[in-house]
């Protein structure tokens, strides 16, 4: 054994290889086979170990010093057993019981053991275990030593599980960002690019590397800004001095952003600032959202409430207008005429009903689900009375029925189907204003009826054809703005078909007509 002051010499220069370890960030098994081999060699041992206390509260040996790798099993049992059976401290029998049969698992020489818990605070984090190949009575020294590498070693321990921590919630935070379908990027106070994610790559069309440490300004531009601006905003000491001593507040700026290829996307930026603890800012915090869907039903809900108001103001205007000159006291009139004003009275006041319709409908569907009355419904003969009505109403157009005979009863919603057929046979009128034949007709399988409308008229470009569904959604283009309508005729066939079960499409082709298909199961769940 070393004697004094050689051995506290030692001691020292041991400590301070292994803090200067520590401080090198070198891997947690690098410093626990430094503090096993300072320990083993300052307290004269044979054998010794460090086992680290794992999340599920078992021991498993780290590092070993003279252990063979084929007792390590053996050992890491008694350990197990050790330590599962005991509170720290207690009982110390049981603990040098199971330390001798460790020794004698290990090496017939061995006669002594040493052992201490790695504490940070009161948390035990893992054991320190020393084997003599002789015995002498352990001093104070043997045990303030041994304190002193076990303290390091639980220093150690405690960094490594910071770090691990810190990196998995680094990973988590990554994974967030990454998956976020939102535009996430950090910015230091120079406003200069410190993070950039997948989704605000795809927005702006910068790649991720691309886009690092540049200045915000040259990835974000604006093409037209709506609301906010940053750079005004920090002029006027955002976000420590707003006007009115606002308290700290995110900042909102809205806008078409311009793309890297040069295109334009609209989007709302939210920058928040994040400050240090003693209030300097550290960071900027912004959230880009794609608001184009947002604009875009926003834009369609604008034309909605105009056309509506004018689809609603035209026939009442006729109606007064008629009625008021057949009301004349002054004017005699001829019956004839009196018959032809009443019939543009009556064929008014039936659209401003199926308008009127419609939109209760379509309002009713945003509340609740359509809530269908089922019956027998002879789809073939509906179809037949839909055509007789509209039939007075042009004179451009033929109409065809083409049902087999036979066609089978189906359980529907009669007052709902018929509302399906007058849309899509007004719809056909509409938007074939040169006339044509529309027929209506119907197949059947084993398992659907399907009903069809079909047209010859303008078409449906084909990146409409999906869309025609949607709410208010109308095609942009001369036809549609000549011809009246809200956009709602089709979201409510949908619905209609939908709650039955069934599923709605259109076949056509720009110029060369359209066919809406329907399907109704013949027997509804
Ligand atoms: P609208 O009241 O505008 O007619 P719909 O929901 O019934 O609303 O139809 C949506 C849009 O689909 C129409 O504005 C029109 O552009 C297009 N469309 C519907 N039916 C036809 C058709 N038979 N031929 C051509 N375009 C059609």
């Amino acid at each position: 054994m070393l004697m004094l002051p050689d051995f506290r010499v030692r001691q020292r220069d041991f400590l301070l290889e292994i803090s200067r370890a520590m401080t090198a960030q070198l891997d947690l098994a690098e410093v626990l086979r430094l503090v096993l081999h300072a320990s083993t060699v300052m307290l004269a041992g044979k054998v010794g170990l460090v086992a680290l206390r794992e999340p599920t509260d078992h021991y498993v040996i780290h590092a070993t010093l003279g252990v063979e790798s084929d007792h390590l099993d053996e050992l890491n049992q008694h350990l197990d057993e050790m330590v599962g059976s005991t509170n720290w401290g207690y009982d110390r029998e049981f603990i040098n019981t199971k330390l001798n049969q460790m020794a004698i698992s290990l090496d017939r020489t061995l006669r002594q053991s040493l052992f201490l818990p790695l504490v940070i605070g009161e948390e035990p984090v893992g054991l320190l275990i020393i084997f003599r190949s002789y015995w002498v009575q352990p001093t104070e020294n043997d045990q303030q030593i041994l304190q002193s590498f076990a303290d390091q070693a639980a220093i150690a321990v405690h960094n490594a599980q910071l770090y691990a921590s810190i990196n998995h919630e680094r990973k988590q935070l990554g994974a967030i960002l990454d998956y976020s379908a939102d535009g996430v990027m950090m910015l230091d106070p120079q406003l200069r690019i410190l993070g950039f994610n997948q989704a605000l790559a795809r927005m702006t069309g910068w790649t991720v590397q691309d886009a690092m440490a540049q200045n915000h300004d040259n990835v974000i531009k604006w093409k037209r800004l709506e609301r906010g601006d940053l750079q005004q905003a920090l002029d006027d000491g955002w976000p420590f001095r707003m006007p009115k001593d606002a308290p700290l507040e995110t900042l909102y700026v809205e806008g078409d952003l311009l793309r890297l290829d040069g295109m334009t996307l609209s989007v709302g930026i939210t920058y928040a600032p994040l400050l240090a603890d003693d209030g300097t800012l550290m960071n900027i915090v912004a959230n880009v959202r794609d608001i184009t869907n947002f604009r875009r039903a926003q834009e369609m809900q604008n034309v909605f409430i105009s056309t509506v108001s004018h689809e609603l103001k035209t026939p009442v205007a006729l109606i007064k207008g008629y009625a008021g000159t057949l009301r004349r006291e002054d004017a005699k009139w001829d019956p004839q005429v009196v018959r032809d004003s009443l019939e543009v009275i009556e064929d008014e006041a039936d659209r401003l009903t199926a308008l009127i319709e419609n939109l209760l409908a379509a309002s009713k569907l945003q509340a609740e689900r359509m809530r269908l009355d089922i019956g027998d419904v002879h789809i073939d003969q509906l179809a037949a009375s839909v055509v007789e009505r509209f039939k007075t109403q042009t004179t451009k157009h033929k109409f065809e029925l083409n049902f087999p005979s036979e066609f089978p009863v189906i359980r529907g919603d009669e007052v709902r189907l018929r509302q399906v057929l007058d849309n899509l046979v007004s719809n056909a009128i509409k938007y074939s204003p040169d006339g044509g034949t529309i027929t209506l007709g119907g197949e059947v399988d084993d398992r659907y009826a399907t009903i069809y409308v079909r047209d010859q008229g303008a078409g449906i470009p084909d990146r409409d054809q999906e869309q025609v569904f949607e709410r208010f959604y109308r095609v942009d283009g001369p036809l549609s703005k000549k011809t009246k309508g809200t956009g709602l005729g089709l979201y409510l066939a949908k619905a209609v078909v939908e709650a039955h079960g069934g599923s709605i499409r259109v076949k056509s082709k720009l110029g060369n007509g359209s066919t809406f298909y329907f399907t109704i199961p013949l027997i509804i769940e």
